[in-house]
């Protein structure tokens, strides 16, 4: 399979964030691949398709909105490039 897994993903140290797509909440959340490599095992595929039907926003489903879960994927690369507001935002939530 030409799929990428979880445990692909962690060896590739990329990052990967759920937000919620309701403009009126923006919610973003950084996923902990290990601890979904513990739930769902490391050969889950980690492509937008596997994990987006596995997420929905608590504050829109409490709220009655439609739930718009999106899954954004940060590279390694991509995340040096923009190390001022993400490095900020890492601090924030561990
Ligand atoms: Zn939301």
């Amino acid at each position: 399979m030409p799929q990428k897994t979880l445990a692909d993903t962690l060896a590739a140290r990329e990052t990967i964030y759920v937000n919620c797509g309701h403009p009126m909440c923006c919610k973003s959340i950084k996923l902990d691949i290990q601890a979904l490599i513990d739930r769902l095992g490391p050969d889950h595929g980690s492509m937008h398709w596997d994990l987006v039907g596995l997420f929905g926003c608590s504050d829109c489903k409490a709220a009655g909105r439609d739930q718009r879960p999106d899954v954004l994927r940060m590279h390694p690369r991509l995340r040096r490039a923009t190390a001022g507001p993400e490095s900020r935002l890492e601090a924030d939530i561990r």
